[in-house]
């Protein structure tokens, strides 16, 4: 039996083959709920043990699994598909291909020159496409076979330039949308890419920098538009469509894309690790 926070693997036989879930007890569960989770796969929450009716979910569970069955197998497929094209990119390393404003490219490592006190990176087009290069002092270049240096200075960078493209989205959408916004701040959330406050100020996911420009300035639009239209309602979409009418279509693109770029910059060991948070829901 499943504790609180804990996660037991189940086995399960359908009728495409054995499915694997993990069954998880949460204290703030008040039925039964699937998420699909890019890396863990099915994940089932049901309410504790000690909540009436509650003790032996397993019959509950199936009927719900079986019963969605071709749902789970097809977003399963799915991020199967993301992770092995994520994998054949190589990650952080010399020659592997990275995607930066919605283009891939290709990473570059290049030894700085002599008195640089500093790692930098800069993004060049080459004959045979776009190249990020990361010119690296001896020390970085030293812990590059950890990859995590590398990965470290691509992401302050990164980092810098979705400031910079943020910065200028805004200035270009909030004045047209009779908007002024208050703080705005970078963030890395796993479930959002962007969300605004009734106080006026903007987060965003620097990772927006990875997707085409339009689908920042489609994340932009929409918390923008949340500063003067709080929900989701007829108007508030107006307002959006006003700014960039196919708004919807770049949207779709970073539901597509999300488990790529959240796992852009992970060493390949982590990809398995990472606590569940941005799945897909199913009631
Ligand atoms: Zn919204």
């Amino acid at each position: 039996m499943a504790t609180p926070g804990s996660l037991e693997t189940h086995r399960l036989r359908l009728s495409g083959g054995e499915l694997t879930y993990l069954l998880r007890r949460s204290a703030r569960s008040r039925a039964l709920r699937v998420t699909i989770d890019p890396r863990r796969g099915v994940i089932v929450t049901v309410p504790l043990a000690s909540r009436r009716g509650w003790a032996h979910p397993e019959r509950e569970v199936e009927r719900f699994l079986v019963a969605r069955e071709p749902w789970l197998r097809r977003h399963l497929a799915k991020f199967e598909g993301q992770r092995s094209v994520i994998e054949a990119r190589g990650g952080i390393v010399d020659g592997g291909t990275f995607r930066y404003l919605g283009e891939l490219h290709r990473l570059r490592f290049l030894p700085a020159a002599a008195g640089v006190r500093r790692s930098t990176v800069a993004r060049l087009g080459a004959d045979d496409g776009d190249e990020i290069h990361l010119s690296l002092i001896q020390r970085d270049l030293g812990a590059a076979i950890e990859r995590e240096v590398p990965a470290a200075v691509l992401k302050a960078w990164l980092r810098a330039r979705a400031a910079v493209a943020i910065d200028r989205a805004v200035a270009t959408h909030a004045p047209a949308l009779g908007v002024k916004p208050g703080r705005i701040t970078l963030r890395d959330t796993r479930s959002r890419w962007g969300s605004a406050s009734r106080k006026g100020s903007i987060s965003l996911s620097w990772r927006l920098i990875l997707a085409p420009p339009e689908a920042l300035e489609t994340v932009v639009i929409h918390e923008l538009a949340h500063l003067r239209e709080f929900g989701h309602g007829p108007r508030f979409w107006a307002l959006v469509a006003s700014r960039r009418p196919d708004h919807q279509a770049w949207r779709r693109w970073l539901r597509a894309h999300s488990m790529e770029l959240h796992a852009a910059l992970d060493p390949p060991a982590a990809r398995d690790s990472l606590l569940p948070d941005d799945g897909i829901d199913v009631e």
